[in-house]
């Protein structure tokens, strides 16, 4: 038998996120950009401008409005929208899509940006539940031997001791908390929640108090005299999330096959939820959240997509959207027709459109080192100058990507700091666009011989 003492929290995957260190747009208290905070670096009048932003859509001013990132590509304007979400609140939902996305699905284009739109809209759920509340003390997980892989994270034969305070419940996975459990990252030390009623953990989390007792519910042995509490606990959820709940549930036997594709979504679905979520929030147990719905290289949406994005702006129901692109005057794709950005006029004109500059060595060094510390990395003071020259020569993403392939060679050489000569390896390894391009050019007779 093999104990696992504690398992990764499942936030943990989140962090391999590029945007991952960005907490806000790291402003001072007069709206102007310190040049480095919230993870954020440079960029200083772009910044300030989104910090406009925010502050409008907080004021609901930005209702049937967008904006537009307009700047060379690796200047930051994922980044810039992620900031903006992060302004918005915690639990602001963020959608990123790239306008290619729309040709590459089975799916109509409007049925993507609907989904897309959907998700961006958060709806935070306040219930009152009876629930089993208890402190997790020690969390085992015992896996039989022959079945640990160590590249399956959640292993579906474990067995779980829990102990709480005053006592200990076996949980065996396939029995559903336990499987939830595990699913969910609970550590020792942690508080959960357990619906009395269906067995399902409502809410996980850490706290310094120390629950009273206890731990049960469905289907799994409750020990003796656990304390039902009634709680109100708020969780989030997008509109889309609701969509696919209400789906599922409503789905047919010959229906079942077309889950494993993607699928469209009824309008009555919609319909239906939306008329769900209003009586929520009528009774005031529910309460909207717009999201942003960021959608990357914006010059490739066709004349129809823009058109469906104008009257969603218009909806009572509408995210914020943050365009970005790094064209110029080009043509409204689907159309012979040019215009700024590739974008049509009636668009435009509610767009607030905000410009972003390349980075600098300076920039791109610390955009490199904030980096490297939120994956854990190490950087000899040279090796980051190295880094930083690449990025300046090459681009900032292929600089941030030599991170992790440079960390390992320098785990193979017995270091746990990357030094310059771990990165000139790596770009040796590795081409960016310019010596990948040459390449196949000084090459091109030969290959195609
Ligand atoms: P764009 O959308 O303009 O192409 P991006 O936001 O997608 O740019 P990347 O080119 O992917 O940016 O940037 C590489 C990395 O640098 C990402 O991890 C991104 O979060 C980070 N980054 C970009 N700009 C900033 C900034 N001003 N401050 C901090 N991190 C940044």
């Amino acid at each position: 038998m093999v104990e696992i003492k504690e398992i990764k929290k499942a936030p943990e995957i989140e962090k391999a996120s590029i945007h991952s260190h960005i907490t806000g747009l790291g402003l001072d208290e007069h709206g102007k950009a310190i040049f480095k905070a919230d993870g954020m670096v440079g960029q200083e009048e772009a910044r300030e401008a989104a910090g406009l932003v925010v502050q409008l859509v907080k004021q609901g001013k930005m209702a049937g409005k967008g904006i537009l990132l307009v700047g060379p590509s690796g200047t930051g304007k994922t980044a810039l929208a992620v900031a903006i979400a992060k302004e918005l609140g915690e639990d602001t939902p963020f959608t990123a899509i790239n306008a290619s996305e729309l040709y590459s699905t089975e799916l109509k284009k409007t049925e993507v940006l609907m989904q897309a739109i959907r998700k961006s809209i958060g709806v935070r759920v306040r219930e009152k539940r009876l629930v089993y509340e208890g402190e997790v003390k020690e969390l085992r997980i015992k896996v039989a031997k022959s079945r640990l892989n160590p590249y399956v994270q959640v292993p579906r034969e474990a067995e779980i001791t829990l102990k709480t305070k005053d006592d200990e419940m076996k949980l065996t996975a396939g029995e559903s908390i336990a499987e939830q459990l595990v699913r969910l990252g609970v550590r020792k030390g942690d508080v959960i929640w357990i619906d009395a009623e269906t067995g399902q953990v409502v809410k996980t989390g850490r706290s310094k108090e120390v629950a009273k007792y206890d731990i049960g519910g469905g289907g799994v042995e409750v020990p003796s005299g656990p304390v039902k509490k009634e709680k109100e606990l708020t969780s989030t959820f997008t509109l889309h999330d609701l969509d696919l709940n209400l789906a599922a549930r409503q789905i047919s036997f010959t229906a079942i096959f077309s889950l494993f594709s993607e699928r469209e979504i009824s309008d009555d679905i919609r319909k239906e939820v939306d008329k769900l979520v209003k009586d929520m929030i009528n009774k005031g147990n529910a309460e909207l959240i717009p999201g942003v719905l960021f959608i990357d290289d914006a010059h490739m949406l066709d004349i129809e997509a823009f058109s469906f994005l104008t009257k969603a702006l218009e909806s009572e129901l509408s995210p914020i959207l943050i365009l970005a692109t790094n064209r110029g005057m080009t043509k409204i794709r689907g159309t012979d027709i040019e215009s700024p950005h590739g974008i049509p006029l009636d668009l435009l004109d509610r767009l607030l459109i905000i410009p972003t500059k390349p980075y600098n060595e300076k920039e791109i060094r610390e955009i490199i080192s904030i980096r490297a510390e939120e994956l854990n990395i190490e950087l000899d003071p040279q090796a980051l100058d190295e880094l930083a020259k690449i990025g300046s020569q090459e681009s900032l993403r292929y600089a941030v990507q030599l991170l992790e392939p440079a960390n390992l060679i320098a785990i193979r050489n017995g270091r746990n700091v990357i030094k310059p000569e771990d990165i000139k390896e790596v770009y040796r390894y590795f081409a960016d666009v310019k010596r990948s391009v040459n390449y196949v050019k000084e090459y091109e007779n030969l290959l195609l011989k």
